[in-house]
C-alpha cells in the first residue's frame, strides 16, 4: 500500500501562493484580503472585489459598497485583468506533492481536472484519495462497497445497485421455501403472498414486455 499523505485543501487564493511581485493594492480584495477571485468592480468607487466576497456583503446590506458607496456592479477594468494574468501561483495541493507555478487564469482548470495530487473518489468504493494514488488502489486495493437489502437479505455492490425485480423475485423465492419446509404453516395463503405474487406476475411481464421492444 502507498504511503498515505496528508490530504490538504487551501481553496482561498491567499498572497502568500504568489510567486514573485504583485502590486498588493490593485490584485488583493479588501474583504478577504486574499488574490481577487472572479472579480466585480463598484461602478462608484472603482474598487474591486471577489464575486464570492461582494455577494455575501450585500446579502448583509443590500446596494451597500464596503466603501460606503453605493454598489453598482461592473465589469473589472482591463488593467485589473492584465495584472491578475501575469500572476503565477501555487496550486492548492502543493502540500500533496504538487510543485508547479500556475498562471492566474490556469489556476481553476488545474486544480479542478489537472493536478495529479487533486483529491478524488474512487467510483467503486467511494474513498476518496490523490488522483496519482486511483489507479493504484483500483488495482490493489479497493473492495467495492457491499450492501445488504433489508428486505430480502440479498448482498449486492453499492455501484451496481439492487433492482425492485430481483428484490420481488427473492421475497417470493424466500416464502415458497418456507411454504414447502415441514413442520410449518404454509403462508401461501397469507394475503401479503398474494399480494407479492401478483406484483411479482406483473413486473415480470412488465420485463419481458421492455424487453421485446
Ligand atoms: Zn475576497
Ligand atoms: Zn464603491
Ligand atoms: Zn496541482
Ligand atoms: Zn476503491
Ligand atoms: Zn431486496
Amino acid at each position: 500500500m502507498a504511503i498515505r499523505k496528508t490530504i490538504v485543501r487551501t481553496e482561498s487564493l491567499s498572497t502568500d501562493r504568489v510567486h514573485g511581485y504583485f502590486d498588493d493594492d490593485i490584485v488583493t480584495c479588501p474583504i478577504c484580503t486574499n488574490i481577487l477571485s472572479k472579480p466585480v468592480t463598484c461602478k462608484t468607487c472603482e474598487n474591486s472585489f471577489c464575486l464570492k466576497c461582494i455577494r455575501l456583503w450585500l446579502n448583509e446590506k443590500p446596494n451597500s459598497c464596503p466603501f460606503n458607496c453605493h454598489f453598482q456592479e461592473r465589469k473589472p477594468p482591463p488593467i485589473l485583468i492584465k495584472l491578475l494574468s501575469k500572476l503565477k501561483l501555487n496550486c492548492q495541493y502543493n502540500l500533496n506533492g504538487c510543485t508547479i507555478l500556475i498562471p492566474y487564469e490556469a489556476l481553476e482548470k488545474h486544480e479542478l481536472h489537472e493536478c495529479l495530487f487533486r483529491l478524488t473518489q474512487c467510483s467503486n468504493c467511494s474513498k476518496e484519495m490523490l488522483y496519482n494514488e486511483l489507479e493504484d488502489h483500483q488495482n490493489n486495493d479497493c473492495l467495492p462497497k457491499q450492501l445488504t437489502c433489508l428486505i430480502c437479505d440479498t448482498m449486492y455492490y453499492q455501484k451496481e445497485g439492487h433492482e425492485y425485480i430481483d428484490c420481488l423475485q427473492k421475497q417470493v423465492q424466500i416464502m415458497d421455501a418456507a411454504s414447502r419446509s415441514p413442520g410449518k404453516k404454509p403462508p401461501s395463503q397469507h394475503p401479503f403472498v398474494k399480494r407479492l405474487r401478483l406484483l411479482h406476475a406483473r413486473e415480470q411481464t412488465n420485463e419481458n414486455y421492455a424487453q421485446r421492444i
